[in-house]
């Protein structure tokens, strides 16, 4: 099988870092910097979840990841209790997953750039909205919290002034790990498995590559072309007698088959849309809500995938375990800074099939 599924330490192709990046050795920032600005446009890249080691994925490290406490980049500000509910169910929110994702043409207020993730306990409900929720917190270079020069080989600094409420007491975990010691358990609010989200540029799948050999043996129009008749025909009939459904999920196994274990698809740009497993349609760009910031239409930014969910260590058979076919965030295509640290951002779940 060929994959464009890359191991850490592998380093085959590392991720071009931002020309202004402070020096970190990041294999988890989700977006690309490259000098082709066009390619940056148009290639979508992929995370995978890889096993990593608790000290790598503190605030300090800028990186992707999965599960475990939410690395606040802003310690001190952090979204109130009443955003980090599910407006559904009113329980708290459990934290998902965090992507780094500083973008080429930000202003200086967005250096640093995350989307942090959260959904609800009640996992068969996250297609209503306000069950799962999306903030963006953005730093400059130079701030409070971090040098503008990071080694990434010491621990955070210690936070000055400490949240008054953290649901996840991020603060405490910190100063266990800095002790050398492992953070104590927390009380009533569900850590998933944690992992690094570590990212590749996807390479042509399997569609592509079918749609460029067709192109390229209707140009020759040699012998071949009758046989080529003949299995178009029959795949033809294949499809028709599938259901939409069928087709559907045929076209999105075929574009992930190249990285099956692909858990993030990101491509922030104009008119990007969610690779769907189901036929439930994403909505269409009169129905995402403009930054009520800036008032700039939102751009789709990145999708969860359902493979996620395997990494999540839920009883898959339980009715309140998480499912979902995708979950798109949608966000401001300015990054604009807004009075609170964390912003919240637009989200869309297209519901499992049933
Ligand atoms: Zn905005």
């Amino acid at each position: 099988m060929s994959s464009a599924y890359i191991k850490p330490g592998e380093s085959v192709a590392p991720t071009p870092l931002l020309a202004s990046d402070p020096g970190l050795d990041n294999q988890s920032t989700m977006s690309q910097h490259s000098d082709d600005e066009q390619d940056v446009d148009e290639q979508w890249m992929l995370g995978f979840a890889e096993p990593a080691d608790a000290h790598d994925l503190l605030r300090h490290r800028f990186r992707s990841k999965v599960g475990g406490r939410p690395a606040w980049l802003n310690p001190e500000q952090l979204p109130s209790s009443a955003l980090l509910r599910c407006s559904v169910s009113g329980q708290p929110l459990h934290f998902l997953l965090q992507v780094y994702a500083p973008i080429d043409d930000a202003p200086p207020s967005a250096f640093h750039r995350f989307i942090f993730v959260f959904i609800s306990a009640a996992g068969n409900k996250l297609s209503q909205p306000g069950a799962v929720k999306a903030f963006r917190c953005q730093l400059p270079r130079h701030n409070p919290f971090y040098s503008s020069d990071p080694d990434p080989a010491e621990l955070p600094k210690q936070v000055q002034q400490p949240p008054k409420s953290d649901p996840w007491n991020v603060a405490e975990a910190e100063a266990a790990l800095r002790e050398g010691q492992s953070p104590p358990g927390l009380q009533g609010m569900h850590l998933y498995p944690e992992y690094e989200l570590v990212v590749e540029p996807e390479e042509a799948s399997l569609d592509d590559l079918g749609a460029a050999m067709q192109h390229h043996s209707v140009g020759n129009g040699d012998e071949g072309e009758a046989l080529d008749d003949v299995s178009a025909s029959v795949m033809d009939s294949v499809e028709a007698q599938a259901t939409p459904a069928q087709q559907q999920y045929a076209r999105f196994a075929a574009k992930i088959a190249s990285a099956p274990e692909q858990v993030i698809r990101y491509r922030f740009a104009r008119e990007v849309k969610p690779l769907c497993p189901g036929t439930t349609s994403p909505p269409g760009p009169g129905a995402i809500p403009a930054c009520p910031h800036c008032h700039s239409a939102r751009q789709f930014e990145f999708q969860v995938m359902p493979q996620m969910i395997h990494y999540l260590g839920v009883d898959a058979d339980a009715a309140t375990s998480p499912d979902w076919g995708t979950i798109a965030v949608y966000s401001c295509p300015r990054s604009c800074a807004t009075s609170e640290a964390y912003t919240e951002e637009h989200v869309w779940v297209q519901p499992p099939d049933s």
